[in-house]
């Protein structure tokens, strides 16, 4: 077997998911290991506003920078705090919120769900039009999804969710 890090034969007895030799395994477990600590450390400090259960961050898909890297804190929760596999994989909000940080929050989708979803939405705008206010109340009030609408009205699910939740355009009836 050829290790995928260094390249060198190595005898297959040691298992290792990645098909990495034990040397390098031993090197990748290391890191990771470092990795998770800094990890937790550079988002345990981050502020949030706890509006109806999701944990609301000043702006979408934050990031923080671990080990020289500029990372996604939603993607960093998910694998370092709720420990769940997210190589290859987007990081989803079941609450359409993307500024949300709470980890009961997250799951594991695929790029493919992902991209088929954005494709559907188009060309995104950041705003809801305030012509178009009341008519997504009445669509949420009448329990449709905040993805549903926010896709129809071409804006982040964000826009919706904050209608939804009355942080914006409160005072707009
Ligand atoms: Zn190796
Ligand atoms: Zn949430």
């Amino acid at each position: 077997m050829i290790c995928k890090i260094c390249n060198n034969e190595f005898e297959a007895t040691y298992k290792t998911a990645g098909h990495v030799c034990k040397p390098c395994h031993i090197e990748l477990v290391k890191k990771n290991t470092k990795l998770k600590k800094l990890a937790l450390e550079a988002i345990q400090n981050i502020k949030y506003a706890e509006i109806d259960g999701c944990h609301v961050v000043k702006t979408r898909y934050i990031k923080r920078k671990v080990l020289g890297a500029n990372l996604y804190v939603h993607r960093l929760i998910a694998r370092f705090v709720k420990g769940l596999n997210i190589r290859g994989k987007v990081v989803c909000h079941s609450c359409d919120n993307p500024q949300c940080i709470n980890p009961d929050h997250l799951f594991v989708g695929s790029y493919k769900d992902n991209s088929k979803d954005a494709a559907k939405k188009g060309h995104i705008r950041k705003w809801v039009l305030r012509d178009n206010i009341a008519d997504i109340r009445k669509r949420l009030k009448a329990g449709e999804t905040i993805a549903s609408i926010a896709a129809e009205y071409g804006v982040y699910d964000t826009a919706v969710w904050k209608i939804k939740h009355g942080v914006s355009y409160a005072n707009i009836s």
